[in-house]
């Protein structure tokens, strides 16, 4: 069986229960070496085989994953986060299934978590914002016309942005070009999150290339823009006292 599982954001500890214990018993993993933690492969038993996927193309790693299959091995394909963000699983899987070979799926805390925590942040507050976006910036990989970060940007809601902390410029002018965000929205850097090299670095939509410059960070980092880093907002309803619920029943306002 081959299992695709999200390691985490990177402190080890933060793989899940049922990915830890598919790492332990797995005859092959297959590790996104770029981005996942080492230590993870502590986990690994004794005999297994590994290999690092950032050196390998799509090819190379299907073929692996297909010949493991053949010997009857139980193979792991470890991401880094969750697999669902930027981690080209679709791909894989589907040349899996046209190979007719059984996966699963077993997910991770992705970063955008990890950076969550590392800054107190709540990315959904009452009276702020409800809604989170997750987008990158263009590099190599081109962004659809529609999800331009200018477009995008006429929210005004939480943003989180993966891939881009060397595309600072261009992030910074496309997110005040839609309107929504100024050059003081509050905007932070987190590097690292939940490795023991974690950084966090908060500041102004206006100075977010200085921010990441200043402080040498250029990539495995998250840049989070929007009022929930430090605006007002309300309390919620859920634990208001006049607020009924299925589980309790409010007093009178
Ligand atoms: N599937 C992963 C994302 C993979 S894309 C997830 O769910 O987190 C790789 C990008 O993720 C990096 O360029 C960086 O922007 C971000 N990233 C991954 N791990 C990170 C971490 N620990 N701290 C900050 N950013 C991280």
């Amino acid at each position: 069986m081959v299992y695709f599982v999200g390691a985490g954001p990177g402190a080890a500890d933060l793989i899940t229960v049922r990915g830890r214990a598919l790492l332990e018993r797995a005859d092959r993993i297959i590790y996104a070496g770029s981005l996942v933690n080492p230590a993870l492969l502590d986990y690994a038993r004794a005999g297994c085989d590994i290999y690092n996927s950032a050196v390998m193309t799509l090819a190379e790693v299907v073929e692996k994953i297909e010949e493991g299959h053949a010997a009857g091995m139980d193979i792991v394909r470890l991401h880094t986060g969750d697999p669902c963000l930027y981690g080209a699983i679709r791909e894989q899987m589907d040349a899996l299934r046209d190979k007719g070979i059984p996966y699963e799926i077993c997910p991770g805390v992705s970063s955008f978590c990890g950076a969550a925590a590392a800054l107190e942040a709540e990315y959904t507050l009452p009276g702020l914002t409800q809604s989170v976006i997750i987008t990158r910036a263009e590099g190599r990989t081109a962004v659809p016309q529609r999800e331009q970060l200018s477009a995008l940007a006429g929210h005004g809601a939480s943003m989180v942005l993966f891939l881009s902390a060397a595309l600072t410029r261009q992030v910074r002018e496309q997110l005040l070009a839609g309107g929504a965000y100024r050059e003081d929205t509050p905007c932070a850097i987190v590097y690292k999150a939940t490795w023991q090299e974690e950084k966090t670095v908060r500041g102004t939509l206006g100075r977010l290339p200085e921010m990441a410059e200043e402080n040498g960070i250029d990539k495995t980092a998250l840049i989070l823009v929007g009022e929930f880093l430090e605006g007002e907002y309300e309390l919620s309803r859920l634990y208001a006292p006049d607020f009924t619920t299925a589980f309790r029943k409010g007093t009178a306002p």
